[in-house]
């Protein structure tokens, strides 16, 4: 449910109201689709206007900071069923939804790191789209006792995920060999090395490098799509999803810098000719010592 009410500074404010969290069936991964109409008209709200407040657990909610973000996290709402496609059962461990685009991307991504043994084991992709429900659940469920600012660093609050626009995939290999899914040890990997060398070919990039300034833990399972160059079909639009977190926090490895690189100018020194008729009054002065 959306409430809307203008505030005391006659902008619009909404606060967006959502169920107690519940396990999305199938468990981590989701397998229906949520209720997606109110959602949906949130998440216009979102990217469209940013409410001031962001809803986090149990009806708690917190002010957004002035660029937007709720702990951290810009807003991203939540695409549209209809606007997913699934990804091959076979290259994901759960179900797995993304934008068309993006689901061809990683669906050629899969089939090269298939193929080349400097894997070292089989990548899949283990969570994509995620609606506003399963994030909240995602969310809530995240260290029950942390405070939200606490849950902020390794999940970001519903409205508010990678997840929510269907561009984002979580990666891990099997066989796992004793490290979880969602944790720093798949940075040890040959896979995940494989990752950061070739993502960037199918237009993925690492949303969370290490020490990344926007307070979001690093992440080395966490990339999203946003194509090789903005005119690859589709990429315009997931490009303009994540502009402000491009620009103020770049991914690393990261596609197309969003901030143009700043060339510094090239500095020629030369030796500082005289002008001509300057060496003529010299050679006249030398003549003039030797008559002299
Ligand atoms: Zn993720």
């Amino acid at each position: 449910m959306i409430n809307a009410s203008p505030s005391r500074n006659n902008t619009r404010s909404f606060s967006m109201r959502l169920p107690l969290p519940s396990r999305p069936r199938g468990g981590q991964r989701e397998t229906r689709m949520q209720p997606h109409l109110p959602l949906s008209l949130a998440a216009i709200a979102l990217v469209a206007g940013g409410p001031a407040q962001a809803q986090l657990c149990n009806g708690v909610s917190i002010t957004k900071s002035p660029d937007g973000r709720a702990l951290g996290h810009f807003p991203y709402g939540d695409a549209a069923p209809d606007a997913l496609m699934a990804v091959p059962p076979s290259m994901a461990i759960g179900a797995c939804r993304l934008r068309p685009e993006a689901a061809a991307a990683l669906q050629r991504l899969l089939t090269a790191a298939a193929g080349d043994p400097a894997v070292q084991g089989r990548l899949y992709a283990f969570s994509c789209h995620r609606s506003l429900v399963h994030q909240q659940w995602t969310f809530c469920r995240t260290r029950e006792s942390a405070t939200g600012v606490d849950r902020a660093i390794s999940a970001a609050p519903p409205g508010h995920s990678e997840h929510g626009t269907g561009y984002a995939v979580d990666f891990t290999v099997r066989p796992a060999d004793g490290c979880p899914d969602a944790e720093a040890c798949m940075a040890a990997k040959p896979a995940f090395r494989w990752l950061a060398a070739n993502a960037p070919r199918f237009g993925l990039e690492l949303s969370f490098p290490t020490s990344n300034k926007q307070g979001v833990k690093w992440e080395p399972w966490h990339w999203r799509w946003v194509g090789k160059s903005s005119a690859e079909p589709g990429a315009a639009r997931a490009r303009f999803l994540f502009a402000k977190a491009r620009a103020a926090f770049p991914a690393n490895p990261a596609i197309d810098p969003v901030l143009p690189r700043v060339v510094p100018p090239v500095v020629v020194r030369t030796i500082e000719q005289a002008p001509a008729d300057e060496k003529g009054k010299k050679k006249r002065r030398r003549k003039e010592r030797r008559r002299d």
